[in-house]
């Protein structure tokens, strides 16, 4: 089985593979992936041997005779090899699902049942056992994939890969208490890519670094971002960006000229080691995404690097992101809100309100509706979900056409740009991860003799939101049950960043007047600690 998605005369190319290593952008020789080892050691792969990887990853993927359309489970941090990786994917006609090696085994099970990928792919030192033997496991290094369990061996039902079919899906938060597979065909991802690229981000020169983990599309976005402009990238490795120290040495050792991350990997560096990150002689740009930059920290950051060019990217999963806005440096003192600007070319954001009509006039409230060539195909194997955020374009609901409905809130200034209001339901960011703090409360009722369980994201006061739990239990289970064992009971299931910080044991959940819970109360109680509701 070798059919290899067709690279379009003229190269650009209408997969991801072909479009992220189209030679008319870059020079074999140009640095594709930079990487920052132990004891300084930098190691570089050029653009021709990420090509060389991609085929040779492409070769064996393809030796496995797994269907055209298949998916399969890519648990690794970003390296120069799981990039190889993806692209190789792409390649073979085979759909990636980016998952993290931290990723607690039920949930991951819980992917595999909802996804049935053929394979799943792991780096040599990855700790994943036993998944079910349905799914073909082998683990890639510099001598190719080494297979433990071979897949099952299908004929292919489709032979000829199309620029609609899945290039990858990323499971996220979802309400039902399962996670929501957002599914992203080749088009879709390109027409983004190509939208971004138009903003002229990046230059053949930059070494752009990326901190967010592989599974968040965020990390995808610089990938497109470097390898579309001929630049490098910079995986940062997961367990350094938390650490000031750690992340400036990579991003000095690297010559990094942009940082893409969410806001919080800012907020140890400017506290601990502002002369490090003021001394930083090559970092020209920052890209943030996720979440909104709380502004006394944006200003702390400007101060320290005032040549910086700092760009706010907006969007979600749904579209990989939607706009690129550059902030002033410095943000005038009369600022309170960064704008989001307006969506990037080709697409176009609209405020709907109430009723379902475009709202026009400046300063009145909406929700954000994005028109986009960039919008993701459905979430996977849920047909009702899909329903609900691919909805009619209010433009011109006759089309036929879809558009996204973002659940997020926005005003729009007298010139057209856009700026958040947060959201119309219960999604929050906790340091940029996507929470929707349902499925937390789903996964807190599950816990033995739990009669009633309230999630929250309270603001901390150094700055962002941290995750609070508030749980009812039987007499009998109250006392004999630590809120740690709550704790250990979610970390079980979700992924470390879902994992509430506190855990209030109640004897009940206050009430409002109307019968609703008291949310103001529960975060009274929180902020009080008060005795006997202790945290964890
Ligand atoms: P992404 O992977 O693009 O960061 P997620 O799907 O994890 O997005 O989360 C998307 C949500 O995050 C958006 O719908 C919005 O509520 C919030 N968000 C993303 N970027 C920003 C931003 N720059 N400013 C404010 N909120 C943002």
């Amino acid at each position: 089985m070798s059919q290899q998605p067709p690279v379009p005369a003229g190269g650009g190319g209408e997969f991801l593979h072909a479009f992220l290593l189209d030679p008319a952008r870059h020079s074999p020789g140009a640095p594709a992936v930079i990487e920052s080892a132990r004891a300084g050691r930098i190691t570089t792969t050029t653009y021709a041997e990420l090509g060389t990887l991609v085929d040779r990853y492409a070769a064996d993927l393809d030796a496995l005779g797994i269907e055209t359309g298949a998916r399969v489970v890519l648990e690794s941090g970003a390296t120069a090899h799981s990039l190889a990786l993806l692209l190789a994917c792409s390649r073979a006609g085979l759909a990636f699902i980016p998952v993290s090696p931290e990723i607690p085994q039920q949930r991951l099970l819980s992917i595999v049942a909802t996804a049935r990928p053929a394979l799943h792919l792991q780096p040599p030192d990855g700790a994943r056992t036993d998944l079910p033997d349905s799914v073909g496991t082998a683990r890639f290094g510099p001598t190719g994939l080494t297979v433990e369990r071979a897949p099952e061996r299908r004929t292919p039902r489709r032979r000829v890969p199309c620029a609609t079919d899945p290039a990858y899906i990323i499971f996220t938060s979802g309400t039902t208490g399962r996670p929501k597979g957002v599914v992203m065909s080749h088009r879709a991802v390109i027409a983004f890519y190509r939208g971004m690229l138009a903003h002229r981000i990046a230059t053949p020169e930059d070494r752009i670094a990326a901190t967010s983990p592989l599974h968040f599309d965020f990390c995808l976005l610089t990938i497109g971002l470097a390898l579309g402009s001929g630049a490098g990238v910079v995986p940062v490795p997961q367990g350094l960006v938390r650490w000031p120290r750690h992340l400036l040495r990579v991003l000095r050792e690297t010559g990094a000229t942009q940082v893409h991350g969410v806001p919080s990997i800012w907020r140890q560096t400017l506290r601990h080691e502002p002369e490090r990150l003021a001394a930083l002689d090559r970092l020209r740009g920052i890209l943030f995404c996720g979440e909104e930059f709380p502004l006394p920290e944006l200003r702390s950051l400007q101060r320290l690097r005032p040549d910086a060019r700092i760009i706010n990217c907006y969007g979600a999963t749904e579209s990989m992101a939607c706009s690129f806005k550059e902030v002033p440096n410095p943000l005038p003192d009369t600022v309170e809100r960064l704008s989001i600007g307006i969506a990037h070319p080709g697409a176009e954001m609209l405020l709907v309100d109430g009723d379902g009509a475009v709202v026009e006039k400046p300063g009145l409230p909406g929700e954000i509706h994005l028109r986009s060539p960039a919008l993701f195909s459905g979430y996977w194997d849920d047909p009702a979900a899909t329903r609900s955020a691919l909805v009619p374009d209010p433009l011109c609901p006759q089309s036929g056409q879809l558009v996204l409905r973002t659940g997020d809130l926005a005003v729009q200034g007298a010139n057209g740009e856009f700026f958040f209001h947060g959201r119309t339901d219960s999604q929050v960011q906790i340091n940029g991860n996507r929470v929707e703090l349902g499925e937390l409360e789903r996964q807190l009722a599950e816990f033995p003799g739990a009669t009633a369980a309230t999630a929250m994201a309270l603001p901390q006061p150094e700055g962002g939101l941290q995750l609070a739990a508030f749980v009812v239990l039987t007499a009998e289970e109250g006392a004999r049950t630590a809120p740690a064992e709550v704790r250990a009971f979610c970390a079980r299931a979700l992924p470390p960043y879902m994992v509430p910080q506190d855990i209030y044991l109640l004897d009940r959940l206050p009430t409002t007047t109307n019968g609703k819970v008291d949310r103001a109360a529960l975060a009274e109680t929180a902020g009080a600690g008060r005795p006997g509701t202790a945290p964890a």
